[in-house]
C-alpha cells in the first residue's frame, strides 16, 4: 500500500512530489503517457520561453524547466511510472488507483491532472503553433515577437476579455473576434473591454486560417451572418476559447463544477473526500500558473502529510 499516490506530472505534481518526498513519505507519481493530449510534464512541455517564473532570471525553455523538476522530485524520494490513469475508486479508504493493469491502493491522493487548452485546428494552425499562435496570453504576450503588432483574441468570455486588456500594454492594437453577438464574459470584464480604446471587437465572425510562412502575418476571417470573408493583418493569434479539465476518469467520484474542475473548499486543496486533494489547473480555472500550480502542489503535500499524520 502506497502513503500517497500523486495523478500527474506538471508543476503541481512535482512540487507536491517534492514535499511529500522529503516528508519521507516516498510518494508514487503516475506521470501519464500522453493523457489528455500532452506529453508527460505537461502544458509547459507544449511551449518555449517561461520569463515569470521564479529563480530563472534569463528565462527557461518549458520543457527544461519540467525536466528539472521531474529530476528534483526524484531526488526527494518520488518514484515514477509512465502510465496514465484510467480509473480510481474513492468510496473507502484506501483509495484504489487502477493504471493499464495495475490496481494500486493508496491511503491519501493528490490529484493534479491540469487542463488542456481547447484549440481550433485551423488551416495553417499545425505549421504556426507558437510561432505567432499560442493559447496564453498572459504567458507569452510579453515576447518580444508580439511586441507593437496587432494582435488577435478569438473568444468572449472572462479570459478573452482579460488576456484581450492584457495584451494592449504590448500591442498596437488588440482585435477580439467573437462568434456571438454578445459577450458571456461578466459585466466588469465586459466594461473593461468596451472602455479600452486599444481594443476592437469583431462580432458575429469566427476565424478560419492562419496566415503566414514561419511566421503568423494575418488570419483569414469569416462572418458567420453574412458568410462574408476577409483577411486581417496580424502579429499574433491567442485563443482564448477555454480548457478541458483532464477529469474524465474521475467518473462520479469526486465533487466537480459545472464545467469539469475538482472542487476544492476555499484556501485549500481539500476535495469532497478526505484524504484526497487536488492541486494546479484541474482545481483552477482563474489563475493557470505554473507559479500558482506549484503553490497549490506545496498546500496538497502538507494536507496530505497532516491527514496522514492524524490518521496514523
Ligand atoms: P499541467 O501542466 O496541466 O499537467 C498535468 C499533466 O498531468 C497533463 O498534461 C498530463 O501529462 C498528466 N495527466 C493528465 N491526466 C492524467 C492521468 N489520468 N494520469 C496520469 N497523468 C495525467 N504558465 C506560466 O506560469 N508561465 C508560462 O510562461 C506559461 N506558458 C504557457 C504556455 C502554453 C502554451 C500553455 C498551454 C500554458 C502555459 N502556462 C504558463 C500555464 C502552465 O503551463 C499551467 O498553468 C501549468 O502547467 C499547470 O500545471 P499543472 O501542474 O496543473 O498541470
Ligand atoms: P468560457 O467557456 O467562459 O468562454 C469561452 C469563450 O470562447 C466563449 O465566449 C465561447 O463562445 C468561445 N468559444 C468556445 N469555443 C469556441 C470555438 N470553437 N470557436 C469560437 N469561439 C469559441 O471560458 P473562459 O476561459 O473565458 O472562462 C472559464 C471560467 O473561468 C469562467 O467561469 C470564467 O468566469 C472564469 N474566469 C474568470 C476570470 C476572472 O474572473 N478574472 C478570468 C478568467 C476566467 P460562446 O460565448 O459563443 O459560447
Amino acid at each position: 500500500m502506497e502513503n500517497i499516490i500523486i495523478i500527474g506530472s506538471g508543476p503541481a505534481a512535482h512540487t507536491a512530489a517534492i514535499y511529500s518526498g522529503r516528508a519521507k513519505l516516498t510518494p508514487l507519481i503516475y506521470e501519464g503517457l500522453l493523457a489528455g493530449g500532452v506529453a508527460a510534464g505537461g502544458q509547459l512541455t507544449i511551449t518555449t520561453e517561461v520569463e515569470n517564473y521564479p529563480g530563472f532570471p534569463e528565462g527557461i525553455q518549458g520543457p527544461e524547466l519540467m525536466d528539472k523538476m521531474r529530476a528534483q522530485s526524484i531526488k526527494c524520494g518520488a518514484r515514477i511510472k509512465t502510465i496514465t490513469v484510467n480509473k480510481v475508486d474513492l468510496s473507502k479508504r484506501p483509495f484504489i488507483v487502477s493504471a493499464e493493469e495495475e490496481r494500486v491502493e493508496a491511503k491519501a491522493l493528490i490529484i493534479a491532472t491540469g487542463a488542456t487548452a481547447k484549440r481550433l485546428y485551423i488551416t495553417g494552425e499545425d505549421r504556426l503553433w507558437q510561432k505567432g499562435m499560442s493559447a496564453c496570453a498572459v504567458c507569452d504576450g510579453a515576447l518580444p515577437l508580439y511586441r507593437n503588432k496587432i494582435l488577435i483574441v478569438v473568444g468572449g468570455g472572462d479570459t478573452a476579455a482579460e488576456e484581450a486588456s492584457f495584451l494592449t500594454k504590448y500591442a498596437s492594437k488588440v482585435i477580439v473576434i467573437h462568434r456571438r453577438n454578445t459577450l458571456r464574459a461578466s459585466k466588469v470584464m465586459q466594461d473593461r473591454l468596451f472602455q479600452n480604446k486599444k481594443i476592437e471587437i469583431i462580432w458575429d465572425s469566427v476565424v478560419t486560417e492562419a496566415l503566414g510562412d514561419n511566421l503568423l502575418d494575418g488570419v483569414k476571417i469569416k462572418n458567420i451572418k453574412t458568410n462574408q470573408e476577409s483577411r486581417i493583418e496580424a502579429g499574433g493569434l491567442f485563443y482564448a476559447i477555454g480548457h478541458i479539465p483532464n477529469t474524465a476518469f474521475l467518473e462520479g467520484q469526486i465533487e466537480l463544477d459545472e464545467t469539469g474542475y475538482i472542487k476544492t473548499k476555499p484556501g485549500t486543496t481539500k476535495t469532497n473526500i478526505p484524504g484526497v486533494f487536488a492541486a494546479g489547473d484541474v482545481q483552477d480555472k482563474i489563475y493557470r500558473q505554473a507559479i500558482t500550480a506549484a503553490g497549490t502542489g506545496c498546500m496538497a503535500a502538507l494536507e496530505a502529510e497532516k491527514f496522514l499524520s492524524e490518521r496514523h
